[in-house]
């Protein structure tokens, strides 16, 4: 199947193949329309940037959450070590 060119989401100027990998409309490569991530197999992936800050959002809470297992993890550890 051949990409379709279509209009950007974002801009609405230009026309790009590229699609946003949350959302799946099409947006352009230029920065303030898509960021670029790096993805499986040495693929990129692009999300445009209105679902980019939906998802940053998300990547904050998960990033406080893996924070706080870990501080758990630790005092776990030290606990250990004192008790033995
Ligand atoms: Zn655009
Ligand atoms: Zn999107």
């Amino acid at each position: 199947m051949q990409p379709r060119s279509e209009l950007c989401c974002e801009c609405e100027k230009r026309v790009t193949e590229k699609k946003c990998f949350n959302c799946h409309f099409h947006v352009c490569e230029k920065k303030k329309c898509s960021m670029e991530f790096p993805h499986y197999n040495m693929t990129n992936i692009n999300i445009c940037s209105s679902c980019c800050d939906e998802i940053s959002e998300k990547f904050k809470l998960v990033i406080n959450y893996n924070d706080l297992t870990l501080l758990k993890e630790k005092i776990k550890i030290k606990k250990q070590i004192q008790e033995a």
